[in-house]
């Protein structure tokens, strides 16, 4: 067990930024560590003590993380006990010799210990006063678990005796010497550790001892005998009786983790490449097992939760090392330490300030107190979630720690997702029964008895139930449905599918492509992992971790804080790429801009089309024979339309708005079950027959590259029609009642500049005729663009954009079509190609900048060769995700576009580029 593991939570929150931030920062240390790297690393050993101390909090890549600001707390005059630290180049010649040690190190190991007698006064292996060594691994990235430390090492049978007398404490002696026998026995030559736990049970047994202090002197050196006779069993040799032969063998030990498995599959998961090996660090032992004025914590300089400016840690009394966290005793928290030793805390709460002012950052720190005395044994730059990164960050701006641009690339813009969205009680979460885990497609927390279709969702909820809606996968016929539900859940399907897609716009949280589950619908039955649930029960959701939970765990609402708001606004100081939002109602629009956004980059008119009674006319329009029929059935949803948009524009009050023409194929409308089909048909007073085979005649083999998007407009004019003489009509309704309407008209899946050459000039017919019936005489500026989300269009952006006042990229589509994948069935075979790294990321979900970001690049290039004020914006998810808001920041776009509870993301986002950038 690690003390980093202790904290998972905090752990994985801040984890990979913390990783990009160290690859960042290797960049720059590359160059000081160049010469190390020829095949015989130069200087191998790097001294750290008051007599001497050659690393510094730079050399990272070279000493380590550990090494290096154990270096570093030593030039800053901070108690930190004497060590030398082997470089990482000394790793890397190890592997490259052959898995031996490289010429001259032991030679230069031993110098490095003398310098160490010398300054503690103390001998390796002497019989009267040893020195005593801990080996500690510590790569340029901290690597959790990668391998355990070992601790007292430098104890035989000779010298643990000198141990007893010179402190006068026999049994603390041969408590250090077990804890040697034991580790080295498990992290250095692989005996099994429950061996030894074996032994020491026989001994508390025969003690009647429950905890291991309990153990009186006797058993402990009892004890030991066992374990040096389990060692011999296991090894069939003694334990090495001689300081150096253990100390080398330890850093060959450290050496061989970094290629163990846990330490492979730890920079798998992580994403770490590039490194060179770990360091190791030899550091004189102190010991907080020297009775109840000793111990040993771990701690933060500020609450990693919630940012509060105070130590918030553990410690333990008598205790050595891995105590702490391996849940052998209860700690005490380290706010209580004063009532146990005033000075100590008070000496504490000084460091704390110190490496503060020195990292400006928040610290993760290791400690131990031997007999009264207080000594730093590591620091690093604490992990933290979104709350406290926002806290700490403010705070250190006040404090003058940091500057306001400092502060802004402190906090990971997706970590601003925790504030915004309700979340599951930390505490009830962790006892939750995880049945499942799906891809967490919308973040948030909620629960519900289950609803197995959507029309069951919206009545259930109208009578007040709090329904969680259970699909294989959605569809726009779903969308009432999703609406009233408190969250989504299917069993197929990815980041893009549609079920993910329309969640996330709302803020509503979903969890997609739970492959486990087994949905049926038709008995209301959702199975998964032998346990069954059916409409009554209750599951909860979390949509930050795709965790699937059986019953219900209450969640917390939001609060934003004064913190939250002043982040936004030092983003908004430096960012230089505008940010809108997707949207499609006033609702989420009014909340669109409460979280700043400067206009809808994206409006999608489809569910103009179903709610209510509108399906109707749809459906009607979609069975005519004849352009008068399909005119006749628009013609109802005409004042549906209009009135929408009207709310629309009023809520965003003369921001622009980019409306989409109609987009999905049209047998997404129809119904495909047969119950609904006939229920349908006695509705429109039309034979069954007849819709059945206009839903067979729309069945298409690709529907994603089918008869979608603007091929609909060149196939049914009328609805082009319909649907811009609604924008316009309301667009003058507004103007003429003062609300500044400021519509932008985007044509969707244009792929010729023929294609959209003709649909903009029946839409500015369609225009100049509503002016005309209107009587409106004044100056109506209304864009007219397109979305680039096939390759085609990107690749004659320079000809589309004669015909074009404005592009969005629809990445969307684009990443479909240019990848060839199936945004909605991508999760088939998404965890293999991950798992592989045949790709590095969901490509939905980050933009791939090599291939789809070339024909971003090259669509911005050739759209501005032909319109040099051409406006070019995204609306596909990349719009909302950090590295892909850089992106488009580098490749010259005026705004991103992404779903409401996003917005602040790409704010803050949009900021670190530009702040990035002009370093
Ligand atoms: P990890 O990287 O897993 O945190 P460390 O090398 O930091 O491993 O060691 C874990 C713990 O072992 C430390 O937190 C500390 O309590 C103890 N430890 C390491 N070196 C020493 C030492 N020289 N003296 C006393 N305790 C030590
Ligand atoms: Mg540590
Ligand atoms: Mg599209």
């Amino acid at each position: 067990m690690t003390t980093a593991k202790a904290r998972p939570s905090i752990q994985h929150a801040a984890g990979k930024a913390e990783a990009k931030k160290k690859k960042l920062a290797r960049h720059a240390e590359d160059a000081a560590t160049a010469p190390a790297l020829r095949s015989k690393p130069s200087k191998m050993v790097y001294y750290f003590g008051k007599s001497r101390c050659e690393g510094t909090a730079e050399m990272k890549l070279l000493l380590g993380g550990k090494g290096a600001n154990l270096a570093d707390m030593v030039s800053i005059g901070l108690p930190v006990p004497p060590g030398f630290t082997i470089t990482t180049d000394t790793c890397a010649a190890y592997y490259r010799n052959g898995q031996r040690l490289p010429h001259g190190l032991m030679n230069e190991v031993h110098k490095n210990i003398a310098l160490i007698e010398k300054e503690t006064g103390k001998k390796f292996g002497d019989n009267g006063n040893p020195l005593l060594v801990s080996v500690r691994s510590g790569a340029a990235v901290s690597m959790p678990g990668m391998m355990d430390t070992i601790l007292n090492l430098g104890l035989t049978d000779a010298s643990v005796a000198g141990l007893a007398s010179s402190t006068g404490n026999v049994r603390f002696a041969y408590d250090s010497y077990r804890r040697l026998i034991n580790m080295f026995g498990d992290v250095v030559m692989g005996v099994d550790h429950h061996h030894f736990e074996e032994a020491f049970n026989k001994i508390k047994t025969k003690y009647r001892a429950k905890a291991d202090t309990d153990v009186p002197e006797q058993g402990m050196i009892e004890l030991c005998e066992a374990y040096k006779a389990v060692y011999q069993r296991f090894k069939g040799e003694v334990f090495p009786q001689n300081p150096f032969k253990q100390l080398e063998l330890a850093i060959e030990a450290v050496f061989k983790s970094w290629n163990g498995d846990r330490a492979i599959s730890y920079r798998r998961i992580a994403g770490i490449s590039g490194l060179n090996g770990t360091a190791v660090n030899v550091q004189t032992m102190v010991y907080g097992n020297m009775g109840d004025d000793s111990g040993t914590g771990v701690a933060f300089t500020r609450n990693p939760a919630t940012g509060e400016n105070a130590l918030y840690g553990e410690y333990l009394v008598n205790a050595q090392g891995e105590d702490v966290v391996a849940g052998i005793r209860t700690p005490i928290q380290v706010d209580q330490m004063p009532k146990w030793n005033k000075k100590v805390f008070a000496q504490l709460l000084e460091i704390k300030t110190k490496l503060e002012k020195h990292y400006r950052d928040m610290q993760d720190i290791e400690f131990t107190i031997e007999r009264g005395t207080l000594y730093m044994l590591q620091t690093r730059t604490g992990k933290r979630n979104g709350f406290s990164s926002v806290r700490v960050a403010c705070d250190m701006v006040r404090e003058r720690l940091i500057d306001e641009k400092t502060a802004l690339l402190r906090i990971p813009a997706q970590d601003l997702t925790q504030l915004l969205l309700p979340s599951f009680d930390p505490v009830k979460k962790k006892n939750a029964e995880v049945l499942t885990h799906g891809i967490p497609a919308s973040p948030g927390a909620a629960y519900g008895t289950l609803a197995f279709t959507a029309a069951e969702a919206v009545e259930r909820a109208r009578k007040g139930e709090k329904v969680l809606l259970v699909r294989k996968e959605t569809s726009p016929e779903d969308v009432e449905g999703m609406h009233s539900a408190a969250g989504i859940l299917t069993s197929t399907g990815g980041r893009t599918s549609h079920a993910a897609v329309v969640a996330c716009g709302w803020g509503k949280c979903c969890v997609v492509g739970a492959g486990e589950l087994e949905i049926d619908p038709v008995k209301g039955k959702l199975t998964v992992k032998g346990r069954t649930f059916g409409r009554d029960d209750v599951i909860s959701i979390d949509g930050s971790t795709g965790e699937v939970i059986a019953g219900q765990i209450p969640s917390v609402e939001p609060k934003l804080s004064a913190d939250f708001a002043q982040v936004m606004k030092w983003a908004d100081k430096y960012r230089t790429l505008g940010v809108r939002t997707n949207a499609d109602t006033p609702e989420d629009a009014e909340r669109a801009r409460g979280f700043g956004a400067e206009g809808i980059g994206l409006c999608r008119t489809e569910h103009m089309f179903f709610e209510g009674g509108r399906i109707k006319a749809m459906r009607e329009m979609i069975l005519a024979e004849t352009r008068e029929v399909r005119e006749k059935a628009l013609a109802k949803l005409l004042p549906f339309q209009r009135d929408d948009f009207i709310g629309i524009f009023k809520a965003m009050k003369g921001l622009p708005v980019t409306i989409r023409l109609i987009d999905p194929p049209l047998h997404e409308f129809l119904p495909h079950d047969e119950k609904s089909q006939k229920e349908m048909a006695q509705q429109l007073s039309v034979s069954p027959e007849k819709v059945r085979s206009r839903v067979a005649s729309l069945h298409e083999a690709n529907p994603m590259l089918g008869h979608r998007g603007c091929r609909l407009c060149v196939t049914y004019p009328e609805v082009l029609d319909m649907q811009v003489r609604a924008i316009t009509e309301a667009t003058i309704d507004c103007l003429r009642s003062n609300i500044k309407a400021l519509p932008e008209i985007m044509i969707p899946l244009v792929g010729t500049k023929k294609e959209l050459a003709v649909l903009r000039a029946q839409v500015e017919r369609v225009i100049a005729e509503v002016k005309e019936s209107e009587d409106y005489r004044p100056r109506l500026d209304i864009k007219i663009g397109t979305m680039i989300e096939v390759p085609r269009a990107a690749l004659t952006a320079d000809e589309i954009a004669e015909k074009a006042d404005f592009f969005s990229f629809g990445t969307n589509d684009l990443t479909q079509m240019t990848f060839g994948y199936s945004r909605d069935d991508i999760g088939t075979f998404l965890p293999d190609y991950l798992s592989q790294e045949i790709l590095t990321a969901d490509p939905f979900q980050t933009l791939d900048t090599g291939g789809v970001g070339q024909l971003v690049e090259m669509g911005v290039r050739k759209g501005r060769a032909t319109r040099g004020d051409l406006k070019v914006g995204i609306c596909g998810e990349h719009g909302g995700d950090p590295k892909s808001v850089w992106f488009f920041h580098t490749a010259g776009l005026d705004y991103v576009s992404c779903s409401p509870f996003r917005v602040p993301i790409a704010r803050l986002a949009a900021a670190q580029a530009a702040i990035k950038a002009g370093k």
